[in-house]
């Protein structure tokens, strides 16, 4: 600014000494612009007044303003100098505008780059440029605040960089570069250690890109940003440490520990498997997470149990309640075992559905489950089921019959005859063996569809299935039959053994089991009121 004032100032002069006047002003629009041989104050003051008139004026192009010049006395003055002098001044104008608009140019210029300095400062990033022929690089002060130095303590040769560059990443950041370079690759991009002014390492992204290339392609200049990302690698191994807890702590639990994604097209893959897989379905977690995992699993559950295997899966996706299943599995080289499911689903945002959940070996507890069961309904002398599961047997098949009355049952109930005598001779084992050989005799008359049951002491009962009076009849004489041609023997004596028999059917009409068993009840007070071993119909 002040040397185009300058330059006004000298041409005033100039044109005061030209025309002997004793004082020259340009002025703008607004008032004086520059004044020889008068002070601005003085001639603004003239200007306002109007007195004393200019003895000359002539105005300049484009700016607006005029040349005006003062004497003692009023005389004329080369109007042909005086727009020469005027021309001058105008083209002192537009300099002066140049130079304001450039001015202002970089004012912005300066302003834009000082935010995107804040900017990338802010984001952890410096940035670099490579003069790749002269072995130099020119880093931001962002760089190389990333590293702890300030502005002037890092020097431009390219040698110096990759002293900072940690040994064991520096063959592969030179590798990564050279294959840029010779434009293998279309951008340079590493992540490796940088080390920090006090000593310890960081963790940095690099990428860049070669901006200028000779004809033969060779680099001239790389310009590339540098970002720390040690915060990012610190959680990733945390995470990463995390991860091998869990695996761990589940590859502990008995059983298998799962998620698995259900996806909406019906798809759906194991996400996470622990190693209790190998227990569970003799698989690996590596095998079940490939995409046909879920395959392998239905191809070894019971095919007996697939169906509500697949429909239980199905409700829980379907209405996300939680899975619980219990199902056999058939694993080769291994017998039937049984598998419990439990899981819960959740719904993504996809529409897919995760599951949570663990499968375990439960073929022990159904082992003992069986056991019990059948502790609980037999009978332990004679294996014969007892009178409270014979009773159950026989309520569902009075039901049987009232619902589809065409088909016949016959009830049979046995007694023992003197059996008191037996125990009272003999002893109470010779008692017990005189038990068991009686329920084997009746297991050896008994076709699949009857049934058979110890109702206490030394009474038993019997259900004839799809039976009448008359094959009932039979059934009970070939039984007296074989008790007489099959005898309990003890030390080389025959254990005389006869048994009492009375029938009845089972009637649709009975209001239950009691009332058919004590018809037959009194048929058999009947038989041992006539004398035993003897076969009585109610
Ligand atoms: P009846 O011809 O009138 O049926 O005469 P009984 O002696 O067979 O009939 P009673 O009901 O008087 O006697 C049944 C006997 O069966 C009495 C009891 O000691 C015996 N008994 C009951 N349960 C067992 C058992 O589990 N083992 C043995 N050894 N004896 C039993
Ligand atoms: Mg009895
Ligand atoms: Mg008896």
């Amino acid at each position: 600014m002040s040397t185009t004032a300058n330059r006004f100032s000298s041409l005033l002069h100039l044109v005061r000494l030209h025309f002997g006047v004793s004082a020259a002003v340009l002025i703008e629009p607004d008032g004086p612009l520059a004044c020889d041989g008068i002070d601005q104050q003085r001639a603004a003051r003239t200007l306002v007044s109007g007195t004393p008139q200019p003895i000359a004026r002539c105005p300049i192009a484009d700016g607006g303003g005029e040349l005006l010049l003062f004497d003692d006395q009023p005389r004329e003055v080369d109007q042909q100098a005086l727009a020469e002098f005027a021309s001058l001044a105008s083209e002192l104008f537009t300099r002066r505008r140049e130079v304001l608009g450039m001015r202002e140019w970089l004012r912005v210029l300066r302003e834009k780059e000082q935010r995107l300095a804040l900017a990338v400062a802010g984001s952890g990033t410096g940035i670099w440029d490579r003069d790749v022929v002269n072995g130099l690089i020119h880093y931001s002060p962002g760089w190389k605040s990333l590293l702890g130095y300030a502005d002037d303590e890092i020097g431009t040769r390219i040698e110096d960089a990759y002293v900072r560059v940690h040994a064991d990443d520096l063959e592969y950041v030179r590798r990564t570069m050279l294959d840029h370079f010779e434009s293998r690759s279309d951008q340079y991009k590493v992540e490796h250690r940088l080390r920090h002014k006090d000593g310890h390492f960081i963790w940095v992204s690099s990428r860049g890109r070669v901006v200028e290339r000779d004809d033969q392609g060779r680099p001239l200049r790389m310009i590339g940003t540098t970002t720390d990302i040690t915060e990012m690698k610190r959680m990733g191994e945390r995470l990463e440490q995390n991860l091998e807890l869990l695996t761990e702590l589940t590859n502990e639990i008995p059983g298998m520990v799962f998620q698995y994604m259900g996806r909406p097209d019906g798809s759906g893959s194991y996400r996470y498997i622990s190693a209790g897989s190998l227990d569970v379905y003799g698989l690996s977690p590596e095998q079940l997470k490939l995409p046909n995992g879920r395959e392998r699993i239905l191809a070894l559950v019971h095919p007996d149990d697939l169906p509500a295997y697949q429909n239980s899966l199905e409700t829980s996706a379907l209405a996300l309640t939680p899975w619980q299943m219990e199902y056999r599995v058939l694993i080769p080289g291994r017998p039937t075992g049984w598998r419990q499911g439990n899981a819960h689903p959740k719904r993504l945002a996809d529409g897919s559905v995760l599951w949570h959940g663990f499968i375990t070996d439960i073929t022990e507890q159904k082992r003992i489950e069986v056991e019990l069961q059948a502790l609980a309904t037999t009978d332990f002398l004679t294996q014969l089921p007892n009178r409270r599961h014979f009773m159950a047997r026989l309520e569902e098949e009075l039901a049987r019959l009232q619902r589809a009355p065409g088909r016949g049952a016959v009830l049979l109930m046995c007694d023992l005859d003197h059996f008191k005598v037996i125990n009272d001779r003999w002893g109470h084992g010779v008692g017990d063996d005189a038990l068991r050989h009686f329920a084997a005799l009746l297991a050896g008359q008994m076709r699949r569809v009857d049934l058979a049951g110890r109702m206490g002491g030394e009474e038993f009962a019997v259900l004839l299935n799809d039976a009448d009076h008359a094959s009932a009849l039979v059934f009970a004489q070939r039984l007296q039959q074989q008790m007489l041609e099959t005898p309990l023997r003890h030390q080389g004596e025959v254990i005389p053994l006869t048994v009492s028999i009375g029938i009845t059917t089972l009637d649709a009409g009975d209001a239950n089991a009691e009332a058919a068993l004590s018809r037959s009840d009194l048929a058999l007070y009947r038989a041992k009121a006539e004398g035993r071993n003897r076969i009585e119909m109610h």
